[in-house]
């Protein structure tokens, strides 16, 4: 038989948006003092909008960076390839074949008898032309999220990016900081987009250009002081929220987010988390 404490905090969480998949996670909530968060689909809406395109390379235009990229994103879930996507409707994009994407990089495949990449600034080749560099650094200076297309190692594009803060967002991380938890952003886009972000909820810590591998790595360092909880939608979150003493994650976000995680919150909304803290808190003092 299920306890009734713990049927009714079940059914509690269930009515506020929160599916509760392990429940023993819940048990360090009075420990909890970072709270540690991806950026993109998580404090944003994950809605990109292209808003800028630039060809590098000679005889490329703009809108044949945005075919090429749009072809790399096909069948990708990732909320970048959404928006390349749609601002390549009414373009002609080409056949990829062999398509690979990487968490926290970008996406690769073939088109005709060349490779190509579309991936974060952070994954260019080391021998990259200098001017170039310095213009994907520009590119990086707007707050825009950026992604490089490559032809094996010849840049041939930049695509600037951006994605609306959650209207939510701001309330949440006023809130943590009345419990004296401290919020953390970790993402894999770049400082000044990250910054931007941070800047306008008044996140203080912020660690940008990660890969998933440096994500994990950051939650087991916080832990070293305290209980973690760690907030993600995506596939390049799931090692972290699998680390974290509690894994929650985007209900709109990858299956393999969810999979990882303890609690989902079901519609999206970080309000959702606020209620989560509060009724642990009370099961915990068998309030409920
Ligand atoms: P976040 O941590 O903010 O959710 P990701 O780890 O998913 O970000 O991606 C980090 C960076 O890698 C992106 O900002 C982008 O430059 C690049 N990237 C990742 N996936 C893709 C993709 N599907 N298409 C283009 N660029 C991508
Ligand atoms: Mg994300």
């Amino acid at each position: 038989a299920i306890p009734l404490v713990v049927a009714r905090l079940t059914g509690l969480a269930a009515q506020n948006g929160l599916l509760i998949q392990n429940r023993a996670a819940l048990e360090r909530v009075n420990e909890l003092r970072y709270v540690l968060m991806d950026k993109t689909g998580t404090l944003t809406e994950g809605n990109f909008k292209v808003q800028t395109v630039n060809a590098l390379a000679e005889g490329w235009t703009s809108d044949d960076v945005l075919r090429y990229a749009a072809a790399l994103e096909q069948g990708s879930s990732h909320p970048l390839a959404t928006g390349i996507l749609k601002a390549a409707h009414d373009l002609d994009v080409p056949m990829v074949m062999h398509q690979t994407a990487t968490a926290g990089e970008g996406v690769s495949g073939m088109i005709g008898d060349d490779h190509y990449r579309l991936v974060s600034p952070t994954t260019l080749p080391a021998n990259i032309n200098s001017q170039v560099r310095d213009l994907i650094t520009t590119a990086t200076t707007t707050g825009e999220t950026v992604s490089v297309l490559l032809k094996h190692d010849e840049p041939l594009g930049i695509i600037g990016l951006s994605d609306a803060i959650k209207p939510d967002a701001q309330a949440f991380i006023e809130s943590l900081h009345q419990q004296n938890i401290t919020p953390v952003m970790l993402t894999g886009d770049n400082e000044k987009a990250a910054q931007r972000v941070a800047a306008a909820l008044g996140i203080h810590e912020v660690r940008a250009d990660l890969k998933p591998a440096d994500k994990i790595e950051l939650v087991k360092t916080y832990q070293a002081n305290g209980a973690v909880m760690m907030i993600g939608d995506g596939v390049n979150d799931s090692p972290a929220l699998a680390q974290a003493d509690l894994g929650v994650a985007i209900g709109a976000g990858t299956d393999v987010a969810i999979n990882a995680s303890d609690v989902v919150l079901v519609d999206s909304k970080l309000a959702d988390v606020t209620t989560l803290l509060e009724l642990a808190r009370q099961a915990k003092r068998k309030m409920i």
